[in-house]
């Protein structure tokens, strides 16, 4: 019997202690472990760097939930990002979506640029862009569905294959969606990278990431582990422990994301001062039909928002929020508001007049009720 996913975030990697039984993980907060008088170790653990018992159980869990072979967990989503870029080699071309998180666009930038890697950057989530941005010699191919933060909706497995028939391997990060909502591996990704900051430990208090890979990729996939044990950007134990926690209740939380996301994202589109609602639930997305066929359980509780009038009532908005925390990040349980351009800094490509919200799973009245006040001119805020 293969457990359904809403079972496997609950038990996958429980392993109870078979000393005590506990049901739960034990934080083993050991940089090193002890050897037998013959030299044996009692279990393969050697030194933390190199491998953990909670870090292993995490991985276990990731690897279980995205359909995956091999998964690695990593200090930082970015972690994870720079891991699989450094296991390319100089002169490797990369094309990257337009539209991504803006800290992959500054990995790519200013450090994989000096690595020797050719970057491209190209707006994936149009097919008309694929033949002359992967052109033959391009070794990998990065996308982000839904991607941060404007929302688009690129075809995985369209674009898998396209990609695979020029040479290409293609790595999805699967933050916004979780594993839950989207499985890049089964539409044909080779590799899926998370931060695990967000969703997957889903209450904000840790920063983490992860690659999960499939079958594909082998060989990739060994330089990947070798860079998270030679290098060393590995997740606190106590940070592994949280992020299997919070993994407990991702479909839970998921489905709270996705009903509160999608009732804003409606409110939103009918309001009068907003000029677009980017939100792939909504009927009035382009990618809309797309999403519903790759995504399974909802849309997720991400979504970004226009003003009609411009980058200062955005700011305006932001800073008349009561309720809504106006800080960065997402995948939380309290909702959080952001203008995306100013936090990206001067070479940003995204409008300066959209707002991002990370739906937190608060009632959706109290959510309505606050964002509905700072949409009002008279109640808004300023925001430097
Ligand atoms: N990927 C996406 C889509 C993100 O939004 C972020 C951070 O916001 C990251 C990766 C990087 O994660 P971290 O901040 O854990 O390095």
């Amino acid at each position: 019997m293969t457990p359904r996913r809403t079972t496997l975030a609950v038990h996958a990697a429980q392993h109870p202690a078979p000393d005590t039984g506990a049901t739960t993980p034990s934080i083993h907060m050991a940089s090193s472990f002890a050897r037998d008088p013959n030299g044996e170790l009692p279990s393969r653990h050697l030194y933390s760097r190199i491998s953990n018992p909670n870090r292993d159980q995490l991985e276990e869990a990731l690897r279980l939930l995205e359909g995956g072979t091999e998964a690695a967990a990593f200090a930082s989503g970015c972690a994870a990002i720079t891991a699989v870029f450094q296991a390319l080699k100089p002169g490797d071309r990369v094309v990257c979506n337009s539209d991504c998180y803006s800290g992959t666009r500054e990995i790519l930038n200013d450090l994989m640029r000096n690595w020797g890697l050719e970057i491209a950057f190209a707006d994936l989530w149009n097919p008309d862009s694929w033949d002359a941005s992967i052109v033959p010699g391009t070794r990998l191919v990065w996308l982000e569905t839904p991607s941060n933060p404007q929302m688009r909706i690129t075809d995985i497995r369209g674009l898998a294959e396209h990609a695979r028939s020029r040479g290409a391997i293609v790595v999805c990060d699967g933050t916004f969606a979780t594993p839950f909502l989207q499985q890049p591996l089964a539409c044909g990704a080779d590799l899926v990278v998370h931060a695990t900051t967000k969703y997957m430990c889903g209450h904000g208090d840790m920063v983490g990431g992860a690659v999960v890979a499939g079958p594909t990729v082998p060989d990739l996939f060994a330089r990947i582990r070798k860079i998270q044990v030679h290098a060393g950007a590995v997740p606190s134990p106590f940070d592994a422990w949280l992020t299997l926690r919070g993994i407990r209740t991702l479909p839970l939380r998921m489905k709270a994301h996705c009903a509160n996301a999608l009732e804003i994202a409606r409110r939103l589109e009918s309001h009068p001062a907003v000029a677009a609602v980017h939100y792939p639930g909504l009927a009035s997305h382009p990618g809309h039909e797309l999403a519903s066929r790759q995504m399974a359980g909802g849309f997720g509780g991400m979504l970004s928002f226009q003003m009609r009038d411009g980058e200062e009532a955005a700011a305006r908005v932001a800073a008349g929020c009561r309720l809504i925390l106006r800080a960065t990040s997402l995948g939380g349980l309290e909702t959080l508001i952001e203008h995306r351009a100013r936090i990206e800094g001067p070479a940003s490509p995204t409008p300066r007049d959209l707002l991002r919200l990370s739906v937190g799973v608060e009632d959706v009245e109290d959510l309505w009720d606050d964002l509905e006040q700072a949409l009002r001119p008279e109640t808004s805020g300023t925001l430097r």
